[in-house]
């Protein structure tokens, strides 16, 4: 297997300064990519970016005109966009009574309008011009299945699967392949900061009884936008250890 298969390609991971989107931008980067990290935490993007050998770019997903500097700034040094993983999200939980407006707001600007505001100006302004692209927007199982206390964040990840299939619909004819990647519960320092109660009752619904890693959700990530999935567009993949089967 060739190794370097994503040589001479621009890959672009939003929020991938840690967490998930860090072990896609080193999954991605090992394949031979040209990875820009795209995050509001530079501390972290500035030091993975340097360890892999990409560029950081800073922006604010949520906010259309931080974007639009951003993709323009990419675009400038790498001349194109090849790949983009909209990894960037939040959650802000509480019941949906108890819930504030702001957080409702905040959470579906980042996390949905977010996911619009990249792929809309990527695809314009380059994959569209190429007819070649590849989108890999990263939801959640809450998304499909619900989850209490995370009105927001499920009606989100919910919206981030809509738009997926859509803009895969509209897109396919122009060479640009649009699919979706919902991990269940993965280890990351949002996991880790779960009371053991909690963890333990989250295990009793994993069928493989244990967490994913982000290396997994990456791997997966990786074959989504590679030539091995060439025929496979409008997807939502479950990454969760077989909690979700349909
Ligand atoms: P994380 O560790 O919190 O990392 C997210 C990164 O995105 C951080 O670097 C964060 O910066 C950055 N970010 C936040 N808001 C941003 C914005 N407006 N614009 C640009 N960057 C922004 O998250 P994670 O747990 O790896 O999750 C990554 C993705 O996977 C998210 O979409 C999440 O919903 C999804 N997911 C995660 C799990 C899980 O178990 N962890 C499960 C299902 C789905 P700061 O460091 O400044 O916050």
């Amino acid at each position: 297997m060739d190794n370097k298969i994503f040589s001479g390609e621009t890959a672009v991971v939003t929020g991938g300064g840690r967490g998930i989107g860090e072990a896609i931008a080193r999954n991605l980067a090992a394949a031979g990519a040209r990875v820009v990290i795209v995050d509001v935490n530079k501390e972290a993007a500035v030091a993975l970016s340097e360890e892999i050998g990409g560029s950081y770019v800073a922006a604010d997903v949520s906010d259309s005109e931080s974007v639009e500097g951003a993709v323009n700034k990419i675009i400038e040094n790498n001349g194109k966009i090849d790949i983009l993983i909209n990894n960037a999200g939040i959650n802000r939980d509480a019941l949906t009574i108890r819930m504030k407006e702001e957080d409702w707001d905040k959470v579906m600007d980042i996390n949905l309008k977010g996911v619009f505001n990249f792929s809309r100006l990527a695809v314009k302004k380059s994959m569209i011009k190429k007819r070649r692209g590849n989108i890999v927007n990263i939801a959640s199982i809450v998304g499909i299945i619900g989850n209490p206390g995370q009105a927001n964040y499920s009606a989100s990840k919910a919206g981030v699967i809509a738009l997926t299939r859509t803009m895969a619909k509209e897109l396919a004819v122009r060479g640009i392949r649009v699919n979706a990647v919902a991990p269940g519960f993965i280890e990351t320092e949002m996991t880790e900061k779960l009371p053991e109660k909690v963890r333990e009752k989250f295990l009793e619904n994993i069928p493989m009884k244990r967490l994913g890693t982000p290396a997994e959700v990456a791997d997966t990530v990786r074959f989504l936008v590679s030539p091995a999935s060439a025929y496979i567009t409008g997807q939502v993949i479950t990454v969760d250890g077989g909690m979700v089967t349909e």
